[in-house]
């Protein structure tokens, strides 16, 4: 059991002023592993005040000396790496391998990344007879969500700090240990006093005091579009600079002349991957109604040949949801689907075979889904697949259209020129044609409610920076 009572203030452990904390449960056991403090308004003026402090100190440091503490980072959290991994699997419940290859990797080679943007990033030109400069912010507030703990607090903070703002982190109330070994990793490495704050609790109090703070410059979040609204009216008081990784329901748009079982193939891994729990998971998977049949005995039997297991062994299964009130919730909409007319395929609300405990829910397909039902237009962050028929390409792109979110989009064709029309029809913020790899220095970010602002490559830098124009 970990039982923290501290939060990481001014570069030292600072008893928290609250009076309630939170529990922080294994969703494969159900087991409560840790105990933090549901930080106060006055724990989170400490914590902002200490990042004001240092700020005048820190921006002033040359980029050479912040990649340096940035390399110190990458370093040490490396040497802790098994640490991470391990933590982040009994946190929030994904594959012990999957925790060592994407969370913890990618944390360090998040860094890396940033670093060589860093590098590569202009901080200042020169147009006509101005100089245009870039400077930090001040204090940023970073709030992250639970799905991939470890990396989202990392890509924030050494973003941040690597532009010269001094940062307070919020983690997920629900995976809140892992930061706390960031915070002992930045304590050991010796970062300046203040750069680094780490409180702890959920949206409200936590959350809100820190985003509604006077000394808070900039916030940026990661989370869902509930959150992200509520904290864009509290920053619009202060008219803080906001950027919102936001929500999705992305469409996998195949086109009649892809492959089909290759598209549906990737399709599904996508829409699973971290047991559904990703903002860009591709759950609604758009087919030619001519080829419905033929795709959804695909489907089922790919969707087959995935189970639920315990995220301690190996083997690829699908781990437990985060917590009891997901499983609750994605579990509520498979219901729904079933209610409002959708064909299930596989899967379903039966407990998977051999788990006694765990908040798992079996791999589900839903067929002939019409893109009005509950389950192709909210969020459902589970493993359910809908698989939506359409009559012809245009029917495809406004379908593919037809959601408030704007975060992701897939589509396949055996011409990629075609694939590419396609793509730029879609409005959302990253289009993958044919499956090709993520590249990570490449903009993330959502159109309509699936944000503001972007993460990653320059794109992501420009987020934490002000620009000063001096005409000459
Ligand atoms: P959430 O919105 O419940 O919480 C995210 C973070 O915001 C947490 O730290 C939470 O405490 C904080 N928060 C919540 N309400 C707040 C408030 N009123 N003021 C300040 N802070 C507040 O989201 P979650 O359940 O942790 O994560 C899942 C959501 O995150 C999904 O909607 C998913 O799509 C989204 N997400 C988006 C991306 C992306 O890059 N677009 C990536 C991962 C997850």
């Amino acid at each position: 059991m970990d039982t923290r009572t501290e939060l990481y203030i001014n570069g030292a452990w600072v008893e928290s002023t609250a009076e309630e904390t939170i529990d922080v449960v294994n969703p494969a056991t159900e087991e409560t592993i840790g105990r933090v403090p549901n930080a106060t308004a006055e724990d989170v003026d400490r914590a902002v005040r200490a990042a004001r402090a240092a700020f005048p100190a820190w921006s002033g440091t040359t980029l050479e000396e912040r990649i340096g503490w940035l390399t110190k980072l990458k370093e040490g959290i490396e040497a802790r790496s098994e640490e991470f991994a391990l933590l982040v699997t009994r946190e929030m419940g994904a594959p012990l391998e999957m925790c060592r290859n994407v969370n913890v990797a990618n944390a360090s080679r998040s860094i890396e990344a940033i670093i060589q943007e860093l590098q590569a990033f202009d901080f200042s030109e020169e147009l006509g007879n101005s100089l245009i400069v870039y400077e930090p912010v001040g204090v940023a507030a970073c709030i992250t969500p639970w799905n991939f703990p470890l990396v989202q607090v990392i890509r924030k903070a050494a973003t941040a700090m690597g532009t010269g703002n001094t940062v307070v982190v919020k983690p997920s109330e629900q995976t809140p240990l892992d930061a706390y070994l960031v915070a002992e990793v930045i304590h050991e490495i010796g970062l300046p006093q203040g750069v680094f704050n780490l409180v702890t609790g959920f949206g409200v109090p936590t959350g809100e005091a820190l985003v509604s703070h006077p000394e808070v410059n900039l916030i940026n979040l990661t989370g869902s579009t509930v959150a992200g609204k509520r904290v864009m009216a509290l920053a619009a008081d202060g008219l803080k600079k906001v950027a919102l990784e936001l929500g999705g329901k992305t469409a996998n748009v195949i086109l009649d002349d892809a492959d089909l079982k290759q598209a549906i193939e990737a399709g599904l891994g996508s829409c699973y991957y971290n047991s559904g729990q990703v903002c860009v998971a591709q759950s609604r998977m758009l087919v030619p109604r001519e080829r419905l049949e033929e795709a959804t005995a695909i489907a089922k039997e790919i969707a087959e040949s995935y189970s639920c297991g315990d995220p301690m062994e190996r083997g690829g299964k699908l781990g437990p949801l985060v917590s009891e009130r997901q499983h609750h919730r994605v579990r509520d909409y498979i219901r729904k689907g079933i209610e409002e007319g959708a064909t299930l395929v596989t899967g379903g609300n039966d407990e998977p075979d051999g788990l006694d405990s765990g908040y798992y829910v079996r791999p589900t397909v839903f067929t002939n889904v019409s893109n009005d039902m509950t389950i192709a237009r909210e969020e459902i962050f589970g493993p359910v697949l809908s698989i939506i028929p359409y009559e012809d390409e245009e029917d495809a792109i406004r379908i593919a259209n037809d959601t408030p979110y704007g975060l992701a989009g897939a589509v396949w064709s055996g011409d990629m020129e075609r694939a590419k029309k396609v793509a730029r029809q879609i409005q959302a913020g990253k289009i993958t044609i044919n499956g090709a790899m993520w590249n990570s220095r490449g903009p993330f970010g959502g159109y309509k409610q699936s944000g503001i602002g972007r993460e990653g490559g320059k794109h992501g830098i420009h987020e934490y920076l002000e620009v000063k124009c001096m005409d000459l």
